[in-house]
């Protein structure tokens, strides 16, 4: 079934100026990545991610952590981008003219939307190809899959934990300011599969309309935003994404 996309909205967004796209986990769902909601199957099935995603569970217990990012490292190590990370990589390439903006803000930790070929993406939680020494700081890129040790260890003897942001964390200072000069300034704002809960994300919906940018939401359920958005649009982002720039840039 052809998604069903409003005229009105294709007329709008091709006069856009400034593109902002928030993206979550429903993004790479089509990937094969699950959602923290659908991620707990199988071995993992009696944790909640509320559990495993923590600076107090890594304290606790640094191997069943460990061993969990590493099925999730492994799931993404094979994932490839899907249409929805494509349509928007095409979006982009169309919108960074000198006259115009496009600036991709993620929730992901994937980094799919790299592989897709996106350029302006802010990483709002991190990315778990990133492993950080719990005791000197120092960052590297850990591709190697699956690890040789649980927790991985640093030079310093230290342990290596994902430079992703977890459950009651800030998130990274330089990554929130990149995301709010974009907002400050963007004319078009799409929240694309995310739950739309969860802070400071859920607050940009608010933010750039009251500014009076026009808002999409693309996802497969209702969900808190989509009463808010100017086009709630109910679908697969894999569907509906390629349909909306095709309709629009002809892309
Ligand atoms: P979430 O609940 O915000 O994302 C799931 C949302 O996607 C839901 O609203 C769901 O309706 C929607 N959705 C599912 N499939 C879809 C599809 N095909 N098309 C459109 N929408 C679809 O996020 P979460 O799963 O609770 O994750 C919370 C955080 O955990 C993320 O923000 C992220 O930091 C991390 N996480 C990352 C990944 C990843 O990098 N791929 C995966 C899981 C979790
Ligand atoms: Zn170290």
């Amino acid at each position: 079934m052809q998604p069903v996309i409003l005229d009105n909205l294709v007329g709008e967004l091709r006069e856009a100026r400034a593109v902002v796209v928030l993206t979550g986990a429903g993004v790479s769902a089509e990937s094969g990545i699950p959602t923290f909601r659908d991620a707990m199957e199988g071995l993992w099935a009696k944790y909640d991610p509320s559990q495993l995603a923590t600076p107090e569970a890594f304290d606790r217990d640094s191997e069943i952590v460990t061993r969990w990012y590493d099925w999730r490292r492994e799931k993404c190590a094979t994932a490839k981008p899907n249409p929805a990370h494509l349509a928007l990589a095409r979006l982009e390439e169309h919108l960074a003219t000198p006259e115009r903006g496009f600036t991709l803000l993620t929730q992901n930790v994937d980094r799919l939307h790299q592989a897709a070929g996106s350029r302006n993406v802010v990483e709002l939680h991190g990315t778990l190809w990133v492993w950080r020494c719990t005791r000197c700081g120092i960052e590297r890129e850990e591709r190697t899959v699956p690890f040789q040790e649980y927790p991985p260890r640093c030079a310093c003897g230290g342990a290596r934990r994902p430079a992703v942001v977890w459950f009651g964390e800030m998130l990274p200072e330089q990554a929130l300011k990149q995301a709010h000069d974009a907002l400050a300034t963007c004319d078009f704002f799409f929240s694309v599969g995310t739950s739309a809960v969860v802070e400071p994300a859920a607050n940009f919906i608010y933010s750039v309309r009251h500014r009076g940018a026009k808002t999409v939401e693309i996802n497969r359920d209702a969900t808190p935003i989509s009463r808010v958005v100017d086009w709630s649009l109910l679908g697969k982002a894999g569907e509906v994404l390629p349909e909306l720039v095709r309709r629009a840039f002809g892309i």
